[in-house]
């Protein structure tokens, strides 16, 4: 059995990529860092698998190189619904990638073994200790290990968010999601969002002989092998196509918390909130959020990490109430589509808002045209 020390300056409880990433930013600010989770590696998940381009230039500062031969070029979005289809490129010189999580999260954990990091797989934290933050510990099964900095990163039913008290949602919206791999040649180079009547499905290249397809509803008994027949330009694409992973489940959510901070414990990644699949964001801000939150540490500062979380996820979180508005209202998926091709300039904006390159009063001025397209469309 491995015995850990009994003292560390940050203790990270959960090593997804929220996790990974802010137990990396920690150690490249000079902080000794620990992490345990209660899974081993690779660790998998129900994920749509891209990245979009700010979460590739986090990875970059992070030092985190996923290999080349793995990943898949995003260079743009495309909708589908009712037989029409609209599609956007990123903002000149940007791209997105795919990648499948699992190989995510080696190339997160090589790092993070390659900066010295202590990392505790198969070994879930069971409690924070200590009512004074000077006495503060993490309970592990095997002891106690004093921590100045605690970060949960353990998911979106975070327990360490209730041991902080840091429970307090301002805004849940629940969807159920699944994912599956297909053995297929991809036929995309971009992140496909299938627009139906009660659900979507996102399509992404996730290696040269695979596709991922995630699909969310508010149906909690719809699954995606049924969810499949309301997109036929997909189901067709996956017509004959083998499986390639399990099918898995997770809840997808528009969720904020009034504190992601209290005294010296931290959350990160969908601990600390969560936006809606359809963005395609969880990872860019778990990332973004990462290197906010080491900062701060250095700093001794975490009002400035709350401010930082903040202004991240404004942004997605209005784009996916905006998206949402789509969801069940076939008339206005098509009426937004025609708009959407009658003027891709609008679709450009509104990805480039979307990666946050268009500021919000430009998209507000587009807004007033796509507006005015869907009431005269
Ligand atoms: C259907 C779907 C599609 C998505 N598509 C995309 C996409 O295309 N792009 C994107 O960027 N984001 C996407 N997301 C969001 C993204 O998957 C999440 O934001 C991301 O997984 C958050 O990572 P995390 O590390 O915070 O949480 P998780 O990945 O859930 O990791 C939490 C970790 O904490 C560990 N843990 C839990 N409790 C304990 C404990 N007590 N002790 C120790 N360890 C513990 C768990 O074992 C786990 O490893 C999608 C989400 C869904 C549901």
């Amino acid at each position: 059995m491995n015995f850990l020390p009994d003292s560390t300056d940050v203790f990270v409880i959960g090593g997804g990529p929220a996790g990974l990433a802010a137990a990396i930013a920690a150690r490249q600010q000079g902080f000794r860092v620990m992490v345990a989770d209660g899974a081993g590696p690779a660790i998998d998940k129900a994920c749509g698998e891209a990245l979009m381009p700010d979460a590739i230039t986090a990875l970059e500062r992070l030092g985190v190189a996923v290999p080349a031969l793995e990943v898949c070029r995003l260079n743009g979005v495309r909708f589908f619904s009712s037989g029409l289809f609209a599609e956007a490129d990123f903002p000149s010189g940007l791209y997105g990638l795919s990648v499948r999580r699992t190989v995510l999260h080696r190339a997160l954990k090589e790092r993070a073994g390659a900066l010295g990091i202590e990392i505790f797989w198969n070994r879930a934290v069971t409690g924070i200790t200590g009512t004074r933050v000077a006495d503060r510990e993490v309970l592990l099964p095997d002891r106690n290990v004093h921590a100045r900095w605690i970060i949960g990163a353990d998911g979106a039913n975070s327990r360490v968010r209730r041991w902080a008290n840091l429970d307090r949602l301002t805004h849940s919206h629940l969807r159920y999601a699944f994912r599956r791999h297909y053995r297929v040649a991809p036929w995309t180079d971009r992140l496909e969002v299938y627009w139906g009547k009660h659900s979507q499905a996102y399509a992404t290249a996730s290696g040269p002989d695979q596709v991922c397809v995630a699909v969310a509803s508010r149906n909690p008994k719809l699954r995606l092998d049924e969810s499949l027949c309301e997109f036929p330009a997909l189901h067709e694409r996956l017509h004959g196509a083998e499986p390639a992973s399990a099918e898995r489940g997770a809840i997808s959510a528009n969720r904020r918390l009034n504190r992601v901070y209290r005294e010296n414990i931290a959350l990160i990644g969908d601990a600390s909130g969560t936006v809606d699949a359809i963005t395609g964001e969880g990872l860019d801000l778990s990332f973004c959020q990462a290197l906010q939150l080491a900062e701060s540490l250095r700093m001794s500062d975490l009002a400035r990490y709350q401010a930082a979380h903040r202004r991240l996820s404004l942004r997605p979180l209005f784009m996916a109430r905006l998206m949402l508005l789509q969801d069940g209202r076939a008339s206005l998926q098509r009426r937004t589509l025609r708009v959407l091709r009658r003027h891709p300039q609008i679709f450009r904006r509104l990805l480039a808002f979307h990666v946050r390159r268009l500021s919000p009063v430009d998209l507000a001025l587009n807004g007033l045209t796509l507006g005015w397209g869907l009431l005269t469309a």
